[in-house]
């Protein structure tokens, strides 16, 4: 039996193990639940599809009316994820994500104020409210009286979240609050912020750690910026928010004093759902968009649709398409279905779906040619809007350090018992050597392939059985290559870029591919092997890919050009120049 308030996919991958429970079934809605997402679907469509023309002027002029923010009040659109007791539609993580996916075929900066609202801005109320704090606002925040936004960033802080220099020091019983916040999505139309902040620790002045404050817009000394002049989603609203000594009693205290920075972690996490739904949603539009304008035009006497280059950039649009709908799908189903540690996976669900819909958006571009490039088309505008997603909410740069050195904690962990047992083999013979041939089972179970209880796929359908191989073979050599890492580089890991980047390129492969596994499986099922046929190809596409990927990556590991990259960047860095004119 699964612990849930432990499992986790991708780091027991790395010790060889497939927890095959955490995906297989692939996950599906209640019933209850996907009667009433059809009909917010529906609704949307209805408010959203008349308006493409409206979308393109609202690009333009870098707004939003306050009218139609009100229409997407009346839909019910701020409330979908709020408890129905609190007045909203209390939708799980998928139900959520699939109408952000609705929402973003539309357009991606209405996709991103609903969003902002209710993956960051208002999630930390939900996650760690008491119930004091959830009466006060939910209601309001389900209607869209109040609009939501969450402020991390700051000018010295982005990445590095903990460098934030907004203060909340004790007065009494309250706390006065003062900084900037930079780049807030619905910073100037939100009344309800949450706010993390530096607050000092009990008994050690000189030192301080993160809180998080619910900071409402009629409070005294709130105050934003202008709307910030972007390259895309530039409908939707960003800006400045600053707070110039904000009185806040202690029951604006979000999560706990002190528990700011994991609090913070714990909501980006839990809200992925919503941007991959939303990158979801774009790559559909782009399909669409791509195939009528390639049937439509003619070159050389034919439609372009009859060209193999075209088809190519289809047929991987369809792959991305499907594959990060799986991923997206399956880590709504693991924070639907109470799994706690779903960090990792959902990481790499953010990492795999916004790259996907950036290979999408720029090759249905290619594919509409010159048309592509005029602001009369969509194409330009999807590819400006889908840009910020490889940014914000934790760059992918950054999961990707995290999916890595998150996802071989338990390879770390014992790898470290390991060479404590070593020291301490003398000192205690017998529990010493019990973690040792432990440990020496799993490295041999590695190499032959039989890693414990957990060894494999054993419930997918049997039209996958070479994929499902495949997919085995792999989780053994990456296994042996998180082993290997580990024991090369040790604690230095940490500054082994290259190395982290490659192990994590490797991960998200494998847990996307399991993620396809699971779909497909599910389909041919359901549907059968004729009806599912498409979808067994898909999943035959995606193996080669995986299969490329992990093993270009896997072999990387130890010949490459590491140090010489490096050398050449140090040298640019110096010049701060290219070096070298031909002439
Ligand atoms: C349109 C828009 C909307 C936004 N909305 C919000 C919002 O609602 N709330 C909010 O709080 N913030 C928001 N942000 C801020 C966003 O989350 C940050 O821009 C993002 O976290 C990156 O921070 P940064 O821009 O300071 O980049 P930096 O942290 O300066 O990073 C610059 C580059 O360096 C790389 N880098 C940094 N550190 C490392 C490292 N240790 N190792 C390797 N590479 C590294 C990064 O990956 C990146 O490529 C928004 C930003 C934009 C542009």
């Amino acid at each position: 039996m699964i612990d849930k308030s432990s499992a986790s996919f991708v780091q027991s991958l790395c010790m060889g193990q497939v927890l095959e429970e955490m995906l297989v079934p692939f996950p599906t809605m209640k019933k209850g639940e996907q009667e009433m997402l059809e009909q917010v679907l529906a609704s949307v469509n209805q408010l959203l599809a008349p308006r493409q023309k409206d979308f393109r002027e609202w690009d333009l002029a870098g707004e939003m009316p306050k009218e139609f923010i009100e229409e997407l009040k009346s839909f019910g659109l701020f409330g979908l994820i709020i408890p129905e007791e609190f007045g909203g539609m209390g939708f799980g993580s998928a139900a959520y994500s699939r109408v952000l996916q609705e929402i973003a075929r539309h357009d991606g900066s209405v996709a991103l104020t609903v969003g902002a609202h209710s993956s960051i801005g208002m999630r930390g109320l939900l996650l760690f409210g008491t119930p004091e704090q959830k009466k006060r606002w939910l209601p309001r925040l389900a209607t869209g009286e109040m609009i939501a936004a969450f402020c991390l960033t700051e000018p010295g802080a982005g990445s590095d979240a903990a460098a934030v220099r907004t203060t909340a020091v004790r007065d009494g019983n309250d706390w006065v609050l003062n900084g900037d916040k930079l780049w807030i999505t619905n910073g100037g139309i939100a009344q309800f912020y949450t706010v993390f902040a530096k607050t000092p620790v009990p008994g050690d002045g000189g030192k301080a750690q993160l809180t998080a404050f619910v900071v409402t817009s009629d409070m005294k000394g709130v105050s934003h910026g202008p709307h910030e002049d972007k390259m895309g989603i530039r409908a939707s609203n960003t800006t400045t928010v600053l707070f110039e000594d904000v009185r806040l009693t202690a029951d604006h205290v979000l999560g706990g004093v002190g528990k700011g920075f994991k609090n913070a972690m714990k909501i980006l996490n839990s809200g992925r759902t919503g941007l991959g739904g939303g990158c979801v949603g774009g790559m559909k539009s782009l399909i669409s968009l791509a195939t009528k304008q390639a049937k439509e035009r003619k070159q050389f006497g034919q439609p372009i649709s009859s060209f193999g280059l075209v088809k190519q950039k289809i047929g991987d649009m369809v792959v991305d398409c499907y594959a990060s709908e799986s991923v997206v799908t399956v880590v709504a189903g693991l924070i639907d279905g109470g799994y706690e540690d779903y960090a990792v996976e959902a990481a790499i669900s953010k990492v795999f779906a916004t790259e996907a819909l950036w290979r999408t958006a720029d090759e249905a571009l290619q594919v509409a040619g010159g048309n592509g490039y005029m602001r009369e088309y969509p194409y330009e505008r999807v590819v400006r809007d889908a840009r910020i997603n490889r940014l914000f909410e934790g760059t992918n740069d950054i999961l990707r350090l995290f999916i890595a050195l998150t996802g071989i904690n338990q390879v770390a962990a014992q790898l470290k018992d390991v060479s404590q047992t070593m020291k301490g083999v003398l000192a205690d013979p017998i529990k010493g050597f019990g973690v040792l041939s432990d440990y020496a089972k799993k490295t041999a179970a590695i190499r032959t392939g039989l890693v414990g209880d957990n060894r494999g796929f054993t419930k997918l359908h049997k039209a996958l059985e070479p994929q499902a191989e495949e997919f085995e073979e792999e989780v053994r050599e990456v296994a042996w290559a998180a082993d290997r890492i580990l024991r090369k580089h040790g604690k230095g890991i940490i500054g082994k870029q290259f190395a982290t980047r490659r192990l994590a390129d490797i991960l998200i492969d494998m847990f996307v591919f399991a993620c396809v596994l699971s779909r497909v499986s599910a389909a041919l099922q359901e549907k059968g092997e004729e009806q599912a046929a498409r979808e067994l190809e898909i999943a035959r596409v995606f193996a080669r890919r995986v299969r490329h990927s992990v093993r270009g990556n896997l072999r990387r590991i130890d010949v490459n050009d590491d140090e010489l990259v490096k050398s050449l960047a140090d040298d640019a860095f110096e010049r701060e120049a290219f070096g070298w004119d031909a002439r």
